[in-house]
């Protein structure tokens, strides 16, 4: 390890896109698995959202984690199939060696009863009480988490049945995941829905979030549940961020869509933010 190599905010995507996944030659460039990104404080090992993303990331884990026992931290924005969908096929909840923290909050009901509803026998073979992991579910009840050296913050985004959207602050360096997420023209909500993701996403280094719909397909989706690229980078821009990647892309967007979307909304920015459509695989570093 070299010097301040613990301090490191590592960032990478494991399933990019929305809905469901989408196999298939025109899905190659961005990818078609669900929701799941990994972040990594230091060795702290933090995984948001397990769509089908988080097979693989089980894979990859499984390797470097080969003979060493392993911690662990699940945070589950909300249950909508495209972010639990892969939560089954994840290798290390399989392993007694592993300690998982699963974390939600984000309905009436716990997430431990809705995961435990996920692994019905009549929907898989294995049960959540056979998984042979060390879990652990943590209700998130409004105060940040605070994991090692890292403080998450987090809050309602307006989502059918809500999501949460997660703010990761560590070593300086800022990380924001808010997916399933709508940024309201409404004017009696708009000025709330503006408060509260200012305070989420403000002078974020990295903001990954939804971008579902071109502006044109948002004016018919209005109370879906999820936000257009224009509404997206015109808030981030408001509020500073450095780096924004458009995610949760619409299963009926081929990589060409996807690529004219991030290069119309390029043209339009008026400040130096970056804008990037959010690839399955790819890296980012957070020095
Ligand atoms: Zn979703
Ligand atoms: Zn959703």
């Amino acid at each position: 390890m070299q010097a301040g190599e613990s301090e490191k905010m590592v960032v990478r995507f494991w399933g990019v896109r929305g809905s469901i996944p989408t196999p298939g030659k025109k899905f190659v460039k961005y990818g078609g698995n669900t929701s799941c990104m990994e972040v990594r404080c230091g060795s702290t090992i933090l995984i948001f959202d397990a769509g089908t993303g988080i097979r693989e990331l089980g894979l990859a884990l499984n390797k470097e984690f080969a003979n060493t026992p392993v911690t662990i931290h699940l945070f589950i924005g909300h249950t909508h199939w495209d972010h639990i969908q892969g939560f089954p096929f994840f290798a290390l909840a399989y392993r007694p060696d592993v300690t998982l923290y699963l974390y939600g909050g984000h309905s009436v009901s716990t997430l431990e009863k809705l995961i435990l509803g996920q692994m019905d026998r009549e929907y898989f073979p294995i049960t959540l009480l056979e998984m042979s992991a060390r879990l652990h579910f943590v209700e998130m009840k409004r105060t940040p988490i605070t994991i090692d050296n890292i403080t998450i913050h987090y809050t309602y985004l307006f989502h059918p049945g809500l999501s949460l959207g997660f703010r990761v602050e560590y070593g300086g360096r800022t990380f924001v995941y808010a997916t399933d997420n709508e940024v309201l023209n409404d004017p009696d909500l708009g000025e709330y829905n503006m408060a509260n993701l200012g305070n989420l996403i403000h002078d974020a280094h990295m903001l990954v979030t939804d971008c579902q719909y071109s502006d044109e397909e948002y004016d018919n989706k209005v109370g879906w549940g999820h936000s257009s690229i224009l509404q997206v980078s015109q808030l981030a821009e408001r509020f500073r961020v450095k780096k924004l990647y458009a995610f949760h892309h619409d299963p009926l967007h081929t990589d060409r869509d996807v690529g004219k979307m991030v290069r119309k909304a390029r043209r339009r920015k008026k400040t130096s933010m970056k804008i990037y459509g959010a690839r399955e695989g790819d890296t980012v570093r957070l020095l």
